[in-house]
């Protein structure tokens, strides 16, 4: 599976905000964002304005890199939320966060996506029952996500590290389990993104 290795923090620097890619060196004084807050390049100081398809791209970017999917796997994720009823933007969004590498970032288990990430292909978790391995796996209401490797080390610094970050009402989390009540509504997202640019840069 491809996958972009480069380096992250260039992605906050581009997109103007923290999208905490790397756990706790976000929220130490080695932060990239917090140090060179303007656009990574030769040019990152110099660029002002934006056009309107300028404002769209970003805002496409900005959400496939928060989720860390890759281009084709976001534009799917688009075509599957444009078939669903209700909202795209909305929907599209709904999809994202219903990954499996998002669930268990969500719910504490790891410090960052691409840390969850990492630890589903490793196999430490189950849906139902059935040991799942693919991080873009996507959940649905009623749900159960079981921590398999209980005695992680990792896994345990990281709850602990993440106990007082907030945890989504649309989830039921207890020690080594997850239960997914329901899928979010587009307030229980914590994410400040205008999905409607989005869904404007892939309809023209
Ligand atoms: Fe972004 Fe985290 Fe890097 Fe800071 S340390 S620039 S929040 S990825």
């Amino acid at each position: 599976m491809a996958r972009y290795t480069g380096a992250v923090c260039r992605y906050c620097r581009r997109e103007g905000e923290k999208l905490f890619l790397k756990g706790d060196r976000c929220f130490s004084e080695k932060c990239a964002f917090q140090r060179r807050s303007y656009p990574p390049g030769q040019h990152g100081q110099g660029r002002k304005k934006s056009s309107e398809y300028g404002n769209q791209l970003r805002m496409k970017q900005k959400a496939k890199r928060y989720y860390g999917v890759l281009e084709s796997q976001f534009a799917k994720y688009f075509d599957m939320s444009a078939r669903q009823a209700g909202m795209t933007g909305e929907n599209l969004l709904r999809i994202l966060e219903s990954r499996l590498d998002n669930i268990v970032y969500r719910a504490g288990f790891a410090k960052s996506r691409k840390e969850s990430r990492q630890l589903v292909l490793h196999r430490h978790f189950a849906v139902n029952g059935k040991t799942v391995n693919i991080p873009s796996f996507l959940v649905k209401a009623g749900d159960v996500i079981t921590l398999r490797s209980i005695d992680s080390e990792k896994i345990k610094s990281s709850v602990e590290a993440n106990s007082a970050r907030p945890k989504p009402e649309w989830m039921t989390i207890e020690e080594n389990k997850v239960t997914i009540s329901r899928l979010p509504e587009r307030d229980e997202i914590d994410f400040n993104v205008e999905e409607q640019l989005i869904v404007e840069y892939y309809s023209k």
